[in-house]
């Protein structure tokens, strides 16, 4: 049977398709007797999904002719430790869908998760730019902006949008060749190709596609073998009008490690950003994540998470997660009371991460000084100590660097306060009353 089948895509194909994709196949043998699952084998990845998308049908239905019998076809990569000439174990089950529509399998070959669409995305001014510049090349690809280059800090919805884009994409052309690719797992990609000397699938298959979504493309940085093919793939795409979108961390000039030719390119369509949504947003997203839920989420508690959740989206719903959780859990309906229990160890841990305008205020109150003092160019003991007591303990509590504490000092170098924190540290050990000062301080700040 296989023989034949061989035969048929020879005569079908032209030599170099027939030589990619074909021919590097092996069948696990077809037991004439009751046997109804056949196990192909693929070289790598790419001829998997290559072969999954476009000819497993066919050969499904070849093979059920020749046997007159339904028969399951699944296609598996070889086992990668071996010479892969013939294989008799295999080690990662990659695809097991064969007998779906390849219409399915566009689908989940191309990566994309349906959740994420446009509807469930809530817009405002944090993101409006960024969601009509993804709609607009969503509804026609490859003729608006290319690339699309989305950009803004973490939990902030690029994922979505990027995924909210490929599934529009899809419904409007189930022909559409779509894959949504973390820049993460693109790199391990041309590793793979590397290893296994498939560079020429590799380019094949991302050279081919309709649409290439990449994710968190800032994982390129210094990646240089990885920077070169996505170049290639890049040019091939723009100039047969396919449609790329990236995202990423940053705007494409601060991206680190990343070649001047990229970083160029990268511009050439449209760069957005998307920022961090600001208060009336986050309940909008808080009442629509309930809603996902089945859950109508009053707009006290609604806007009580979101005063004190702000760093971003996915924290967000991390916390309307808890609060559902723990409403389950006590079998109550979702009150003020029951959010603030539900939160409350959430809000002690952020209530500890102390700010230096914290730290200002509290230092500036327990010497009974003005907080402006703390900013001031005043060099009295009575203020300078104070000041370098909060130099000290903001060297001590946060993160920032030391030009960062300058600067919220009215903008001293940092040597400056290098110099208030060793000054402190000799004085604690030389002066008992410093000493309590200090350790007084630091029991207030952490509560
Ligand atoms: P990023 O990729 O920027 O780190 P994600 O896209 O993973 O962020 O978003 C984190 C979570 O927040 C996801 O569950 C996503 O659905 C949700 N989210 C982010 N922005 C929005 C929005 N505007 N509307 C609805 N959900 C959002
Ligand atoms: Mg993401």
């Amino acid at each position: 049977f296989w023989l034949s089948c061989l035969e048929h895509f020879r005569n079908e194909l032209n030599a170099q398709q027939f030589n990619t994709w074909i021919k590097p196949l092996e069948l696990e043998g077809i037991n004439q007797d009751n046997e109804t699952e056949v196990i192909l084998i693929a070289p790598n990845r790419f001829v998997l999904q290559w072969v999954q998308d476009n000819f497993i049908s066919h050969i499904k239905s070849m093979a059920e002719e020749h046997f007159a019998r339904e028969i399951q076809f699944h296609l598996k990569i070889a086992d990668q430790t071996k010479i892969p000439n013939h294989t008799k174990t295999v080690k990662k089950v990659i695809a097991s869908t064969p007998s779906q529509q390849s219409k399915q399998n566009k689908k989940t070959s191309s990566q994309l998760n349906s959740n994420f669409t446009f509807d469930n995305f809530v817009t405002g001014k944090a993101n409006q730019l960024a969601r009509a510049g993804a709609i607009q090349v969503a509804e026609s690809p490859g003729t608006a902006y290319n690339p699309l280059f989305i950009y803004g800090g973490v939990g902030l919805g690029k994922t979505h949008l990027i995924q909210a884009i490929g599934n529009l994409v899809h419904d409007n052309n189930q022909q559409a060749k779509i894959r949504y690719v973390h820049a993460e797992k693109y790199v391990s990609d041309v590793v793979n190709a590397y290893q296994h000397k498939s560079f020429d699938q590799f380019k094949v298959y991302y050279h081919s596609l309709d649409l290439l979504l990449v994710d968190d493309v800032q994982f390129f940085g210094g990646k240089n073998r990885t920077q070169e093919e996505f170049f290639y793939a890049f040019n091939a795409l723009i100039e047969a009008h396919k449609q790329v979108i990236i995202t990423c961390d940053s705007y494409p000039k601060e991206i680190s490690g990343l070649e001047e030719r990229l970083v160029s390119r990268f511009g050439w369509g449209l760069t957005v950003a998307i920022e961090p949504p600001e208060l009336e947003m986050r309940v909008a997203i808080l009442i629509k994540k309930a809603e996902q839920e089945k859950i109508t989420l009053d707009e006290h508690v609604a806007f009580f998470i979101a005063k004190h959740i702000r760093s971003n989206v996915r924290e967000l719903e991390g916390a309307l997660k808890r609060v559902l959780a723990f409403s389950r859990f006590i079998k109550q309906d979702i009150t003020l009371e029951i959010t603030k229990e539900a939160l409350k160890d959430l809000l002690a841990v952020q209530n500890r991460q102390i700010s230096i305008e914290n730290i200002q205020k509290t230092v500036a109150d327990y010497y009974k000084i003005k907080v402006s003092e703390m900013y001031s160019k005043k060099r009295s003991r009575v203020i300078a100590r104070p000041r370098q007591m909060a130099m000290a303990i903001a060297k001590e509590l946060t993160t920032l660097s030391l030009p960062d504490i300058g600067e919220a000092f009215g903008g001293r170098d940092h040597t400056t306060v290098l110099h208030g924190h060793r000054k402190i540290n000799e004085l604690r050990a030389s002066d008992p009353a410093i000493n309590r000062d200090y350790t007084a301080l630091i029991h207030i700040l952490r509560g």
